[in-house]
C-alpha cells in the first residue's frame, strides 16, 4: 500500500490541519509549560473519532513521530513533538451524564472544568485533580490524584470504560469485560497504548464541600508537619487536606500583612457537613498559632478552579515528585530547610495524601502501582519570566534530591519531566513487564512513544 498522501488526509479529515505556514500555527503549537517550545510538522485538530483514525493512519503510513495532545498540561511537554504529527484532541468535547446510573461519558478533549460543570448540575462529581484546566486525557491515563482521592480513590479507580484508536487504526472499547488487558494498562500506563477517544467514569454525590486554607508561620512548620503525618492517617475519609509550602499571593482574599510571605499551610476540601468538618479538622487547625484559618462552604467546581487564575498557561514550569510511605523527622527537617527557600511567588511544594480509598486497590490491580504510599510529594518551580527558569529548576532539583533518600522510591508519571527509563520502570515496579507485553501486543512498533515510554 502506498503511504497516504497529505491530500488524501485532507479529504478524509473534518477538523483543522495546521502546518507551519498557517496563521494559527504559533498558537496551536503552544502547550501549558512555557519552557516547551516544539515545532511539529502538522497539528491534526480532530473533531471526531473518524478524524483520529485518519490521523493515526497518516502518521503511521508516513512514519511520523506522533504525539497525542489532550489538555496540553504535561510538564515534560509530552502533548507535542518536534518535526512530527500532533493528534490534538482538544476540540472533541462532548459530555453525557447518566444521573440514574451515576456515570458520565467524557470525550477526550475535555478539561476537568468541563466535567465538573456538567456533573455538578446533577449534584455529582468524579475524582479529578486540583486545577480545572488540566486535561481529562493525560491526568486520567497517568492515575489522577486530587481532592477526592482519600474518599473515592484515584481517577482511574472510577474509570469504567474507554474507547480507543489503536496504532493499527482499529477502534476498540476496553473495560473489565472487553480487552481487559488494555483496560488494566490504561489505568496508569499513560498514552502508550493508543488514542483514547472517550472515558466513562463513575460519579459520586459531591456538590457543596467545605474548603479553605489554614496557614502557619515557617517557624511552626516542623510542628505542623509532625502533627499532620499522624492526623492524616486517622482522619475520616471525607477529610482531604494537602500540605504546602507557599508564598501567599497578593490577592484580596488574603489579609495584606500576609501578602508575599512564605508560609506553610493545609488546603482543606471536606465532603462532610460543616459540623463534621469542624470536628474532624479541629485537632489539626489548632496546632500552634495559625496565621489564617478559613474553611467554609463552596461548590465543588469553584474549589476545583480556585487556583486556575494563578497557574495560567505559558508559565515556566519544572517539577519533580516522589512517593512517601512515612514522613520521618529527618525528612521533615529537609522539608523545612528547602520549603523556606521558595524562589518565586508561584513556586510551591505539595504533599497530597493518598491513604483511604486509593490504598484499598491492590498494587497489581491497575498499572499505577504505588498503592502503599501515604503521600505524593510534588515540588514545583513556577515563574512567568524565562530568565528565572534556571533558578526554579535548581531549587526544585535540590529540594527533590534532599528528600529522595527518605522516599519510597518510584515516581508518578504525571509529575515527571524527562527523567530517564529507570524512573519510568521504578514508577511501575513489577507491573512494568506486564505493561511491556501489552504494549507489544497493541503497539509492537512503539508508534505511540511521545510519553513516559513503555518499550514493547
Ligand atoms: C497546573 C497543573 C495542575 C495539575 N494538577 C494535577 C492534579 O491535581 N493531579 C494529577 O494527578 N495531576 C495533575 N497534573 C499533572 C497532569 O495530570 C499531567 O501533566 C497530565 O499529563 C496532563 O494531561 P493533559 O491531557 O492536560 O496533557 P497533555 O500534555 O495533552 O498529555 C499528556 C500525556 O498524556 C497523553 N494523552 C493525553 N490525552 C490522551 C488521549 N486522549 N489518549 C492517549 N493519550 C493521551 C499524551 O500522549 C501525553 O503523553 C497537573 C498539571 C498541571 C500543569
Amino acid at each position: 500500500m502506498p503511504a497516504q498522501s497529505f491530500d488524501q488526509l485532507r479529504s478524509a479529515f473534518r477538523g483543522e490541519l495546521i502546518q507551519p505556514i498557517d496563521a494559527a500555527y504559533d498558537s496551536a503549537r503552544k502547550v501549558y509549560n512555557g519552557m516547551i517550545d516544539k515545532r511539529p510538522k502538522l497539528i491534526a485538530r480532530c473533531v471526531d473519532v473518524a478524524d483520529v483514525i485518519a490521523a493515526v493512519q497518516y502518521g503511521r503510513d508516513n512514519q511520523l513521530l506522533t504525539a497525542i495532545r489532550g489538555g496540553g498540561h504535561n510538564g515534560a511537554g509530552l502533548g507535542t513533538c518536534d518535526d512530527g504529527l500532533v493528534i490534538d484532541m482538544s476540540h472533541i468535547k462532548g459530555i453525557r451524564v447518566d444521573p440514574t446510573a451515576r456515570t458520565v461519558r467524557v470525550e477526550a478533549g475535555c478539561v476537568w472544568g468541563d466535567v465538573d460543570h456538567a456533573t455538578h448540575a446533577f449534584g455529582m462529581a468524579t475524582p479529578c485533580g486540583f486545577i480545572s484546566t488540566t486535561g481529562v486525557g493525560g491526568l486520567t491515563l497517568g492515575g489522577g490524584i486530587g481532592y477526592l482521592t482519600r474518599q473515592y480513590g484515584l481517577t482511574i479507580d472510577n474509570l469504567l470504560s474507554v474507547d480507543m484508536v489503536l496504532a493499527d487504526g482499529r477502534f476498540v472499547t476496553a473495560n473489565p469485560n472487553e480487552n481487559s488487558d488494555l483496560f488494566w494498562a490504561v489505568r496508569g500506563g499513560g498514552g502508550n497504548f493508543g488514542v483514547v477517544t472517550s472515558f466513562e467514569f463513575r460519579l459520586h454525590p459531591v456538590s457543596m464541600v467545605n474548603f479553605g486554607p489554614t496557614f502557619w508561620p515557617l517557624e511552626q512548620a516542623a510542628d505542623v508537619l509532625r502533627a499532620y503525618r499522624k492526623f492524616i492517617v486517622d482522619a475520616p475519609e471525607y477529610v482531604n487536606g494537602f500540605f504546602a509550602f507557599l508564598v501567599v499571593p497578593p490577592a484580596p482574599m488574603f489579609p495584606e500583612h500576609l501578602h508575599l510571605k512564605t508560609v506553610c499551610g493545609i488546603v482543606w476540601c471536606c465532603t462532610g457537613s460543616a459540623e463534621q468538618t469542624e470536628a474532624a479538622t479541629r485537632p489539626m487547625r489548632t496546632v500552634g498559632q495559625p496565621l489564617l484559618d478559613h474553611v467554609g462552604p463552596a461548590p465543588f467546581p469553584v474549589v476545583q478552579s480556585t487556583f486556575d487564575g494563578l497557574f495560567v498557561p505559558g508559565l515556566q514550569w519544572y517539577w519533580r515528585a516522589d512517593n512517601f510511605t512515612e514522613l520521618s523527622d529527618e525528612a521533615i527537617a529537609r522539608h523545612v530547610e528547602h520549603g523556606s527557600k521558595i524562589p518565586t511567588m508561584l513556586s510551591t511544594i505539595h504533599l497530597y495524601p493518598l491513604n483511604g480509598a486509593a490504598q484499598r486497590v491492590g498494587r497489581n490491580d491497575t498499572a499505577y502501582s504505588f498503592r502503599e504510599a501515604l503521600f505524593c510529594e510534588v515540588i514545583v518551580g513556577v515563574d512567568p519570566d524565562p530568565a528565572n527558569a534556571e533558578t526554579i529548576t535548581k531549587w526544585c532539583k535540590d529540594y527533590w534530591e534532599a528528600l529522595h533518600p527518605h522516599s519510597a522510591g518510584g515516581a508518578y508519571v504525571n509529575f515527571m519531566m524527562d527523567e530517564g527509563q529507570d524512573r519510568i520502570q521504578a514508577a511501575f515496579r513489577d507491573n512494568y513487564s506486564r505493561l511491556a507485553a501489552i504494549k507489544k501486543k497493541y503497539d509492537p512498533t512503539n508508534f505511540f512513544r511521545v510519553n513516559q515510554n513503555i518499550r514493547p
